[in-house]
């Protein structure tokens, strides 16, 4: 052992022993920082190791024993995996040797106890106990041993075949539990590593019970006085009672229905109970809480317990236990495929640590380390594929599209309007793409108004014009219609796409014209459809399938951009977005698109008027309404998930429309929109709402993006606190469409000062790039993007990191693609294959 590691062993079991009072060291642990750093740096210990002693050392002295016990139990580990030595029973930190059966002896003290665990749980299993014997193996591929390499055999470095074994090889998991485990998604041994956690309960705080509140979430230890087991037939109920005692005091500790406890906890034995302080007849008590024998691994206490996703069937303990098993075993045999340099230069830690720390964290600090490595691959996992895919994608043939500046003239002087110059310059630069003689694949992003239509109107008569097809795909059948009401308006007198070469497909279309549609298609007499996903699964076939416009991007999958743009044979691809995306965001999102911006809104707009009131204002809001209607215009309330579940959130606006109707409004006409509506219905809501057939529209945040309801001129959104500003900037876009004057009024929930200073950015700027920029610093892209938006929506880990996170790993990918896009490379091998599973994993598909 290195002398500077010795050295901290030393004071560890000091401290130990003196109950950590920080006396190891003379005026406290802090005090060796800097001779220790020196020391440790000549042993040439790892850069990480020492700054996290120095940070802890350094925070030492503040706090707490138990705490102080976790700081040293969690470096000690972390120091172990990284010098890679188990300690011996004769050096172990706690200054003691262990039995050899691994049985801890009895604790004298809560101190001692803990200490012990210190080598317990983070010894990998012997895997003779984990596997099935190596004979096995031959006769049973990818059963989890490891696999074997001649001697001769150069050293290609693979990832274990056991990893893509059926979680049926694992002990204790037979066909029953593998189809339950399978409904989780567990297959294989490698979905069990990443099955994250879905959360993580901290027992960390030892407690003697003497000193416990009521209401508080511990973690305590002592000797089971009674155990008592017995049935009240009355409610049909089995109950183990307890009484637990730890010197300091005594607790009375009931199960409900759990009867196997009773044979499980005999009278004497040393517990670890963990769970919530309840109170009985003015004494605390504990109900159900999570338990455990002392001599056995402390897997579900007395740490920091992983809490996963489960199915029916499925205990917590036992999924818990086989996660144990299998991230002991194999996490330590997962090999990195991020090469070194990649990420010495990001600054993760390893796969391996990142696995065992995700599921089974030693501290807090270890648990957020290796979440941000998880994070980091699956972004980087996601860039690098979309480069190549962009690489790839230039590389194939498109039809030339070319036009002259007269043709282009004729069409503009056609049209209603002047474009705006960034409308213009975006059209130039899909004009360049469409005759590049490589597929474009372009997003086109512009604010709620700022005229996309328009643009994807001149791309799809630049293709008719030299008699190609083009298909556009909303997410909505109301987008669909509209949409094909207004290019249908462009077109007209446009010369270049006749009225009837213009069809709308959509699900609701009679089956008759839908086959009259498709026939049209295949023979080449239809240039433009448009419809929903419909298009995607309906069996269409085109004759010359040259340019899919995609609206509102962020609500279709990847795959089915992929499904459409199989159709065709290479065509052009247009995305248009109105969620307006900061650039560092898109670059990741849409890495493999090239992208146009219209940062301009059309000439002569009237811009909504935005007011932040307070909730006891809420009155002006109904009178300014009320005023609305009566001139025959109509305004939205929009209500915020309260709840997580859709289910109770649209609770919420049910009671709150029938509110308004009764007893603010009792004369308009007050539809409803919520999430639990099929989209059916959604459409049907918003159709009739769209038709004047109601006043005021009540919705939860799912009301529709991009439809056009003209004599929309309020927008009253509740508990605004709850939405970030780009969505709140989305809803604003609702209104005002229709040249009228018109208003957004946000009521945050609370007169909270720092709540009501982020609204009024909505007050300041109409620009949704302002204000997206805005929203993602103040909450960061997971919050940002949400789940709706594709891209990082799949993505499981990131969604809960960082911008710098998310531009680290897209400059880690650029780097490596630009110097072996292949991966060609033999420490690109590992990588190769990690790419491929990511991708057919269906997190990523590529469009
Ligand atoms: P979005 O980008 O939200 O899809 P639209 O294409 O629906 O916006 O355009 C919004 C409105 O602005 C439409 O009524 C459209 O006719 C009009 N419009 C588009 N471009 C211009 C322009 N350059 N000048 C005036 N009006 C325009
Ligand atoms: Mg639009």
């Amino acid at each position: 052992m290195k002398p500077s590691i010795r050295r901290l062993q030393n004071i560890f079991n000091l401290e130990s022993d003196r109950g950590y009072d920080n006396g190891a060291v003379l005026g406290g642990l802090d005090r060796m920082i800097e001779t220790w750093e020196a020391e440790a740096r000549a042993d040439e210990i790892s850069e990480d190791i020492v700054r996290a002693v120095t940070s802890r050392l350094g925070t030492y002295p503040k706090l707490s024993p138990d705490s102080r016990r976790e700081a040293l139990k969690g470096l000690w580990f972390r120091i172990k995996r990284a010098e890679g030595f188990e300690t011996d029973p004769e050096q172990d930190v706690s200054g003691e040797s262990t039995p050899d059966n691994g049985r801890a002896a009895l604790p004298q003290e809560g101190n001692r106890l803990a200490e012990r665990h210190l080598d317990d749980a983070s010894e990998p299993e012997a895997p003779a106990r984990e596997g099935p014997p190596a004979e096995d193996a031959k006769t049973r591929p990818g059963a989890p041993t490891e696999p074997a390499r001649r001697p001769d055999e150069p050293a290609r470095v693979e990832q274990p075949a056991a990893l893509e074994a059926s979680v049926q090889v694992l002990p204790g998991i037979g066909e029953r539990h593998g189809q339950t485990l399978g409904r989780l998604g567990l297959e294989t041994l490698r979905d069990m590593l990443y099955h994250f956690p879905r959360r993580y309960d901290d027992y960390t705080q030892i407690k003697p019970i003497n000193r416990l509140w009521y209401g508080e979430e511990v973690t305590l230890i002592g000797t089971a006085e009674q155990v008592n087991a017995r049935s009240i037939y009355s409610r049909k109920m089995k109950i183990v009672e307890a009484v637990v005692s730890d010197g300091s005091g005594a607790i009375r500790v009931t199960w409900f229905n759990q009867p196997w406890i009773g044979k499980r906890i005999r009278p004497g034995a040393q517990v670890v109970l963990s769970g919530k302080i309840d109170q009985y007849l003015g004494r605390l008590t504990m109900n159900n809480p999570e338990w455990e024998l002392l001599e056995r691994e402390n897997l579900h206490t007395n740490r920091i317990v992983p809490v996963y996703p489960l199915t029916a069937k499925l205990t917590q303990r036992w999924l818990r236990r086989m996660m144990h098993r299998v991230v002991n075993h194999w996490a330590p045999r997962v090999q990195d495929p991020l090469p070194d340099g990649i990420r010495r230069e990001a600054g993760v830690i390893p796969l391996s640590q990142a696995l065992l720390h995700v599921h089974f964290p030693e501290s807090a600090e270890l648990l957020a380390a290796a979440r941000h490595r998880l994070a980091f691959d699956e972004i980087f996992l996601m860039q690098v594929g979309v480069l190549r895919q962009k690489r790839d994608w230039a590389e194939r043939q498109a039809r030339v599209f070319s036009v002259q500046d007269e043709w282009l003239d004729a069409q503009l002087s056609g049209l209603p309007f002047v474009l705006t110059d960034a409308q213009q310059s975006a059209f130039a630069d899909i004009r360049q793409d469409l005759a590049r003689g490589h597929p474009m694949n372009r997003l086109l992003q512009g604010d709620v108004g700022s005229g996309k239509t328009v643009i994807a109107a001149l791309a799809v008569a630049l293709v008719a014009e030299d008699g190609a097809q083009a298909a556009l795909m909303a997410p909505t059948s109301i987008l669909a219609e509209q949409h094909f009401q207004s290019l249908s308006g462009l077109f007209e007198g446009s010369g270049t796409v006749e009225p009837h070469q213009v069809r709308l497909m959509v699900g609701a279309t009679p089956e008759a014209e839908k086959a009259e549609i498709r026939q049209a298609l295949a023979d080449g007499s239809v240039k433009l459809v448009i419809g929903t996903h419909a298009l995607i699964e309906d069996p269409v076939a085109f004759d010359e399938l040259e340019l899919i416009i995609i609206d509102e991007q962020h609500r279709f999958g990847v795959r089915q951009r992929a499904a459409l743009r199989a159709k065709g044979a290479d065509p052009h691809l247009l995305v248009m977005t109105a969620t307006p995306i900061p650039r560092s965001l898109s670059l990741t999102v849409y890495g493999d698109l090239d992208i146009s911006i219209i940062d301009e809104l059309p000439p002569g707009r009237v811009p909504v008027k935005t007011h932040v009131l307070f909730p006891r204002e809420r009155e002006r809001a109904y009178t300014l309404v009320e005023r609305e209607v009566g001139l025959d215009n109509q305004a939205f309330i929009i209500y915020p998930l309260v709840e997580e579940s859709e289910q109770s959130d649209s609770k919420a606006a049910v009671e709150e429309q029938q509110r308004l109707q009764k007893e603010i409004f009792p004369t308009l006409r007050v539809g409803l929109l919520h999430g639990r509506l099929k989209p059916v219905e959604k459409e049907a809501v918003m159709g009739s709402f769209r038709d004047g057939e109601y006043d005021i529209l009540v919705s939860t945040s799912v009301v529709e993006v991009g439809v056009d309801i003209p004599r929309a001129t309020v927008m009253v959104i509740e508990g605004a606190n709850r939405f970030g500003l780009a969505q709140l900037h989305q809803f604003r876009g609702r209104v005002g469409r229709g040249g009228f004057e018109s208003w957004c009024l946000l009521i945050p929930e609370t007169d909270d000062q720092a709540e009501n200073e982020r609204l009024a950015a909505m007050v300041e700027t109409n620009d949704g790039f302002v204000l997206a920029e805005r929203d993602l610093e103040q909450r960061g892209p997971g919050e940002f993007l949400g789940t709706r938006q594709s891209g990082l929506g799949d993505l499981r880990m990131a969604r809960l990191t960082d911008v710098h996170l998310i531009e680290k790993a897209r400059r880690s990918a650029h780097a490596l693609v630009s110097e072996d896009p292949a991966l060609e490379r033999p420490e690109h091998h590992l990588l190769q294959a990690a790419l491929a599973t990511y991708w057919t994993d269906g997190q990523g598909d590529l469009s």
